[in-house]
């Protein structure tokens, strides 16, 4: 394994490690390690229960999918020494991301985690390179988490919004630099309370890790000033809905796929092939991207959360938004960015799935259709029949259908992995739905 130059502290000072793990409902699950436990947690990983690390439900339900047992039978949490973070030099905390493996140390089928180690690996197989970068939106409260109040008024990417958390933000900025975090911008958002975080861009095993680590930190340091963070879609009915709009970028030795000056659409036919592939993979992809209670009912027009199948060149209405780099910056900066996911989404299985159909699109040469150069919700049906712009399914169980039903990401995923997922979000799906929306809202908005 390669030495993380983000983990330059000598271990030995680590008193406590938190090894994550992030599981089937999008919920990262920890435990955490004595300082002398450290180093021969890299070589031994940590204990974890199958129904733990496989088949907890997001209300903490221990869900059932054959041919899995919850009950008899173990795997261990093995952390990536390469990746491991001191998170506070002060107070010697550490963080890592984790592998679920068997007790032979052997990759467990459900590791969503290994399944995107697979997915980039095929990449590198086809000689190109990846990248993939996250935009993470998300709801800071202030109150208490009973009775949680909106912490800041807006106005929507407003400075008077940035002051009333100016202390705040400085806090989470320094940080998730001194963790090494890949920052590339912090702001309010368009919502009362919300905030959004941009990363850049690098390998997609590292970029969901970053991810993972982000949150955290986000999490830790608002603790820090009595707020409170939610990572779930509707965190509040009152404000706007959070996404995790999730970025790719593609090179191979001639440069950057999504950049071909000569070409009218501005990037290359392997470009474009790739975001065919995409589009053709969204319907039985989204509940991979989203998977909450809450995710379908995000997917609204007029919101830029991308709710419909369609794609265009900086089109915020459409589900994959072409992303043209600034002038100077084509090469470095042209990339895709797909908006229809959230942050209850297991983030490795959702950059897993998106690239697993991009390198299909790229193989089979697909021939990507027109952009759509307008909002969608302004057309008629029959005007976007006649584009082939589509609307996701209607509900969750549905897409939970459309996603069991895919041979493409069965195969892309493995099956013992799919049938879990499916069953843990088919069991949230079916208990949430006899709450009305409020209730759910509620139920979720500390959970992720
Ligand atoms: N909040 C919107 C969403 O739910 C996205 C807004 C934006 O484009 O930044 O996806
Ligand atoms: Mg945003």
């Amino acid at each position: 394994m390669t030495s993380n130059p983000k983990a330059d502290m000598d271990l030995q000072h680590v008193r406590a490690l938190v090894i994550s793990c992030l599981d089937n409902a999008g919920v990262s699950r920890v435990k955490v390690l004595p300082g002398p436990k450290v180093e021969d947690a890299f070589h031994n990983g940590c204990g974890i229960s199958v129904s733990v690390g496989v088949l907890l439900a997001v209300d903490d339900h221990v869900t059932r999918s054959s041919p899995i047992d919850p009950i008899v039978g173990d795997l261990r949490g093995m952390p990536d020494r390469s990746a491991v973070t001191v998170v506070d030099k002060a107070s010697g905390l550490a963080w890592a991301p984790a592998d679920l493996v068997d007790m032979h140390g052997v990759p467990y089928p459900t590791c969503p985690r290994t399944a995107l180690k697979r997915v980039a690996a095929e990449w590198a197989e086809a000689e190109l390179e990846v990248s993939a970068g996250f935009e993470l939106e998300f709801t800071v409260f202030s109150g208490t988490q009973d009775a949680p109040v909106l912490a800041h008024d807006g106005p929507g990417y407003g400075a008077a919004a940035f002051l009333q958390l100016e202390a705040w933000h400085l806090d989470v900025l320094a940080a998730l630099v001194e963790a090494g975090v890949p920052v590339e911008q912090i702001h309010p958002e368009y919502g009362r309370g919300q905030v959004e975080i941009a990363l850049a861009p690098r390998n997609p095993v590292q970029a969901v890790d970053d991810y993972l680590l982000a949150r955290f930190i986000v999490s830790r340091v608002s603790r820090k000033h009595g707020l409170h963070v939610s990572y779930s879609p509707i965190a509040d009915s009152r404000t706007a809905t959070n996404g995790c709009h999730i970025h790719f970028s593609a090179r191979n030795r001639e440069g950057n796929l999504f950049y071909d000056p000569a070409a009218t659409t501005q990037m290359s036919p392997a470009g474009g092939s790739m975001i065919a592939g995409v589009l053709g993979r969204l319907a039985e992809s989204v509940a991979l991207l989203g998977g909450s209670a809450l995710s379908v009912a995000r997917l609204q027009p007029q919101q830029w959360a991308g709710s419909f199948i369609c794609w265009g060149t900086g089109n915020r209405e459409a589900a994959i938004r072409f992303v043209p780099g600034p002038k100077g910056y084509e090469d470095r900066q042209s990339n895709v960015e797909v908006k229809c996911c959230d942050g209850s989404a297991n983030q490795y299985l959702a950059v897993a799935a998106i690239l697993a159909a991009a390198l299909e699109g790229f193989r089979g040469r697909l021939k990507l259709p027109a952009g759509v150069t307008v909002d969608p919700g302004t057309l008629s049906q029959t005007e976007r029949e006649s584009l082939d712009i589509r609307t996701f399914p209607p509900d969750l169980l549905t897409a939970l259908d459309d996603l069991e039903g895919s041979n493409f990401l069965c195969t892309a995923l493995g099956h013992e992995l799919l049938d879990a997922y499916v069953a843990v979000r088919r069991g949230e799906a079916e208990r949430f739905a006899k709450l009305d929306r409020d209730a759910v809202i509620d139920a979720l908005r500390w959970r992720y």
